[in-house]
C-alpha cells in the first residue's frame, strides 16, 4: 500500500501540511507571502491516492487568509497532468475551505486557479518574440534578478499611439498572464483586419508577468520584499520594488496613451474594470473613454460587465499608488485596471472549468478589438 504524500516544492507551490495521515481528512494550511500576512493562493500535488476512493481535503486556515469572504462560491481546481484543469465543488465552513476528490489517478495538483508557470512564461516570451513580431525593448529585474521582459508590437515610429498592458503584479492572479497569452496569440495571427486597423495607428507595450518573484514563491499579493506593488506606485525604489520602478522608468521614456492593468479579483464572479475616477485630475475626455471601452466590450462579449465591480471612488480620493491611478495621473489617458474571476462570470457560467485560462485569454482577444475600434480616438 502506497502512502499518501502532499508537495509544494515547486514553481508557485504553496501549502503546507497539518496531518496528511488519513485520507478521509487530510489537514492542510495555506503558507503567508514571504514578509507579509497575506495568503489566499495555494497549489500542491498529492501522491499516492487511492484511486476509486474519496479523499477529503481540508485547508484550515481559510478564515485567516487576506479575502476570507472569497471563499463562499469558491470551487478549488485540479488537474491529473497539469494541463487539464477541472473544478471540484468546495465548501467554507466559516473556518475552513473543505473539497474531496474520487480520483481517477493516483497523482492529483491543486491550485486557487489553473497556474500560469515560469516554464510556459519563458516560451510565451519566445513564442511573441519568434513569431508575434513583438520585439524586446529591454529587461527589467525583479528582488532575486528574474527577468521582466517588455515587449513592443510597433516600430515607435512618431505620431503612434502607445498603449501599455501589464500583467501579474498581484503574483496569485495566475489568469492575468493567461490573458497576455492570449493577446499575444492574436498577434500571431495573419489576416485580421482589426489587428491591422490598431497595429496601423498604435504600438503595444506589452509587461507579461510584473511580479515573477511573488508567483515562483507561491505568493498571493507581494514581491520577495512582501510589497505589494500595485500599492507602490508612488514610492518604489529600485531596491524595494524594482519591478515597478523599471516599468515607470520605461513609460516615462516612451509614454503612455492608454493603460491596462491586468488582474484577477478573488470575491466577485465577473470580469470588470475599475478607472482613476477619485484622481484630483481625472478629465471629461478620461471619462468618456472608460465609458466607450466598458460598453463596447460589454456589447463584444458576455464575459465582459458593467454591473458588479468595486465601489466608485469619490472625486479627489483615489488611492495614488495603484498602478492605474498613478498612470492615469501623470499621462492623463484611458487607465484601467482588469479583474477577472477566480470564481466564474456568473452571466455565462461554465460548470467544468468556472472561469479559466481558456476564457482569460479569449477575453485578451476582444479587448484588442475594443482598441482598434477606440484607437482613432485615445487623445
Ligand atoms: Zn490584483
Amino acid at each position: 500500500m502506497t502512502t499518501l504524500s502532499i508537495s509544494a516544492d515547486f514553481d508557485s507551490g504553496n501549502i503546507e501540511v497539518i496531518d496528511a495521515s488519513s485520507p478521509a481528512h487530510i489537514q492542510l494550511a495555506m503558507r503567508p507571502d514571504t514578509k507579509s500576512p497575506h495568503f489566499q493562493w495555494f497549489h500542491f500535488k498529492a501522491e499516492g491516492l487511492h484511486i476509486g476512493e474519496p479523499h477529503h481535503f481540508s485547508l484550515n486556515n481559510a478564515s485567516q487568509s487576506s479575502y476570507n469572504r472569497a471563499w463562499t462560491g469558491y470551487n478549488a481546481v485540479a488537474s491529473y497532468d497539469h494541463q487539464d484543469w477541472f473544478r471540484v465543488p468546495s465548501t467554507f465552513d466559516g473556518k475552513a475551505l473543505n473539497f474531496t476528490l474520487t480520483p481517477t489517478h493516483s497523482e492529483v495538483y491543486f491550485a486557487y486557479f489553473e497556474p500560469y508557470s515560469r516554464e510556459r512564461h519563458d516560451w510565451l516570451v519566445k513564442h511573441a518574440l519568434e513569431n508575434a513580431g513583438t520585439e524586446l525593448l529591454t529587461t527589467g529585474k525583479s528582488v532575486e534578478g528574474r527577468d521582466i521582459p517588455l515587449l513592443r508590437k510597433g516600430n515607435g515610429a512618431p505620431g503612434k499611439r502607445n498603449i501599455w498592458i501589464i500583467a501579474q503584479q498581484h503574483p496569485g492572479e495566475h489568469m492575468a498572464e493567461w490573458f497576455m497569452e492570449g493577446l499575444i496569440e492574436r498577434l500571431v495571427e495573419q489576416n485580421d483586419p482589426q489587428l491591422t486597423q490598431l497595429l496601423d495607428a498604435a504600438d503595444l507595450y506589452l509587461v507579461p508577468h510584473m511580479n515573477p518573484d511573488g508567483s515562483f514563491h507561491g505568493h498571493l499579493r507581494t514581491n520577495a520584499n512582501g510589497k505589494d506593488l500595485n500599492r507602490c506606485w508612488q514610492d518604489s525604489t529600485e531596491d524595494t520594488s524594482p519591478e515597478v520602478f523599471f516599468v515607470k522608468q520605461q513609460m516615462e521614456k516612451y509614454g503612455v496613451d492608454m493603460f491596462l492593468d491586468v488582474h484577477g479579483d478573488e470575491e466577485i464572479p465577473y470580469v470588470f474594470t475599475a478607472a482613476c475616477e477619485g484622481n484630483p485630475g481625472y478629465s471629461p475626455k478620461q471619462a468618456e473613454l472608460e465609458e466607450h471601452f466598458r460598453r463596447r466590450l460589454s456589447e463584444i462579449t458576455r464575459d465582459f460587465q458593467t454591473r458588479y465591480g468595486y465601489p466608485r471612488s469619490q472625486p479627489g480620493q483615489a488611492n495614488m499608488n495603484l498602478a492605474c491611478n498613478s498612470v492615469g495621473e501623470r499621462f492623463k489617458c484611458l487607465s484601467l485596471t482588469l479583474e477577472m474571476p477566480f470564481k466564474d462570470n456568473d452571466n455565462a457560467p461554465n460548470l467544468v472549468t468556472g472561469w479559466s485560462g481558456k476564457r482569460s485569454k479569449q477575453l485578451a482577444k476582444d479587448v484588442l478589438t475594443t482598441l482598434a475600434e477606440m484607437v482613432s480616438v485615445l487623445r
